[in-house]
């Protein structure tokens, strides 16, 4: 939905022939405050191996136990992602040696994962796009390794942290609308509250398959896939340089091998890393420690009866309900947070296109100079709304209305109290506006002379003074009426 990012970009162009395939998993990380299959903290922040029991470190006897809020938020995410829920779904062993996975498998699910066959939609360049999920499915992240000359230090810390592999299916067909997918699928996790879509740290991570055939032909060709991928600029850059390389090779008469590659940034270029498994080599079977997750209708509608309204449904309804333009609606529905605040100035205010404007230009650019997120706004959203009902109420100017929302960001004050106590409502009855522009004509005896000879252009000087000697208080309208009057001698 951050279509607005990309809106001048060229879609890359490449040889016409062919058409690209491509497929993403995304590995969310659940925002539980203990870990999988254990009460071991998920805590970013923790000493190396601080956060490793008996389960983490995976020592033989050590029993999983099925982390209950990660459901939850497994199934939210499924449900938001238009999946079916699987009343059963089983946890598998999937079977592979790892320096840093030390019980030799990883618990994830295999033939029967909680969410299946949904799909999600996406605007790129003001256009909706839809896109299948084959699945999505729950399974713990292995630990890390930091390698330093010839020796390796394993933190066990991400072992057993939760996470939902989202699944695509084959139908994207550029980088671009790629990085478009994920950027929504992560808009949505956050909106749900489920992941925080942190890709710095690993919350979030993207592992892209890619593969092109020759236009018209049916049968897909053979896939690479690009692993942790860990900014959506470079999922769109990874694929496009991918795309590119197998239409060279194909063209030069290779064979596309089934492998693994790593994306470098710096050189713009992927680099084979591994050739991959096939599906059997893990030996997938049902993990004898846990039971199947059973989950009953009546939990799934709850789960339903909880998800808040949607991103593309929010952007869709900011346009029809507030009138506002599309820019404004994909802007103010990025995150969740920020079209909380807006909608809260706008039911104050009743003026949608004024909370708009305040909202995206004055209030982000604040935000953004501050690097502050919406939810610590020293302005809070009801103090916005009511500082515009003050404007279109003829309180105050709207140019006292940016002065006195300097001061409610610095001070975190009531609009009516910056006003009060520093005395800024409007000058609006014509008595007072008059005498201040007699004051002003009086004291510029040869400009008005000039003017009534044809100087025309001096009203905005006139205008100028009348609002420094007012200290902008006297009501603009009033203001251009009274004074054209008086200048007419
Ligand atoms: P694997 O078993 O190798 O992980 P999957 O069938 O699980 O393969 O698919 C993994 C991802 O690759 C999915 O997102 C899927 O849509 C995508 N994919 C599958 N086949 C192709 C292909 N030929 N080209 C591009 N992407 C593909
Ligand atoms: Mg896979």
């Amino acid at each position: 939905m951050t279509s607005t990012n990309n809106q001048n970009q060229n879609t890359h162009i490449f040889n016409s022939n062919y058409e690209a395939v491509i497929g993403l998993e995304i590995h969310a990380q659940l925002k539980t405050q203990s870990k999988m299959f254990s009460p071991d903290s998920t805590n970013f922040n923790g000493a190396d191996n601080e956060n490793t029991s008996t389960v983490s470190a995976g020592m033989p006897g050590a029993l999983p136990v099925i982390n209950k809020k990660a459901v939850e938020y497994a199934v939210k995410s499924g449900l938001a992602l238009n999946c079916t829920i699987r009343k059963k779904s089983v946890f598998a062993r999937k079977n592979y040696f790892y320096p840093d996975l030390p019980k030799g498998y990883q618990i994830s699910q295999y033939d029967l994962p909680t969410c299946e066959h949904g799909s999600v939609e996406f605007l790129v360049d003001g256009e909706i796009k839809k896109i299948s999920i084959t699945r999505a499915h729950i399974e713990e992240d292995a630990g890390k390794s930091t390698h330093q000359g010839d020796y390796t230090l394993i933190n066990l810390n991400r072992s057993g942290i939760p996470l939902l592999e989202i699944v695509s299916g084959p139908d994207l067909r550029s980088g671009k609308d790629a990085a478009a997918y994920a950027r929504t699928v992560r808009q949505i996790l956050r909106y749900l509250d489920v992941c925080d879509g942190n890709l710095e740290e690993g919350s979030l991570r993207c592992d892209c398959n890619v593969s092109v055939r020759k236009k018209g032909v049916e049968k897909f060709g053979t896939k690479v896939e690009i692993k942790n991928i860990n900014s959506f600029r470079f999922v769109e850059k990874a694929i496009d340089y991918e795309i590119e390389r197998q239409i060279e090779a194909i063209e030069r008469g290779e064979k596309i091998i089934q492998e693994t590659r790593l994306y470098d940034p710096d050189k713009n270029r992927t680099f084979a890393m591994r050739t991959k498994e096939d599906a059997q080599d893990y030996r997938y079977f049902p993990d004898p420690d846990i039971l199947p997750l059973i989950l009953s209708e009546s939990y799934i509608d709850k789960m339903k009866a909880d998800l808040p309204e949607l991103p593309l449904n929010r952007f869709k309804r900011f346009q029809t309900q507030y009138g506002l333009p599309e820019y404004d609606a994909d802007v103010l529905t990025v995150e969740k947070d920020l079209a909380d605040y807006f909608e809260i100035v706008c039911k104050i205010s009743q003026n949608p296109k004024a909370a708009s404007n305040w909202v995206m230009t004055e209030l982000l650019r604040e935000l953004n100079q501050a690097e502050k997120i919406i939810s610590q706004s020293p302005i809070k959203p009801e103090y916005l709304g009511k500082m515009i009902q003050l404007i279109d109420n003829g309180t105050i100017s709207g140019k006292i209305g940016k002065s006195v929302f300097i001061d409610m960001w610095k001070e975190g004050k009531e609009p009516e109290t910056i006003i009060n106590e520093k005395n800024l409502v409007q000058i609006s009855d014509s008595g007072s506006v008059e005498k201040i522009i007699m004051e002003v004509l009086n004291a510029n005896p040869s400009q008005v002379q000039e003017y009534r000879s044809g100087r025309t252009k001096l009203f905005g000087f006139f205008v100028g003074q009348i609002m420094k000697v007012s200290k902008g208080q006297a009501n603009p309208d009033m203001v251009n009426k009274i004074l054209i009057e008086k200048l007419k001698g």
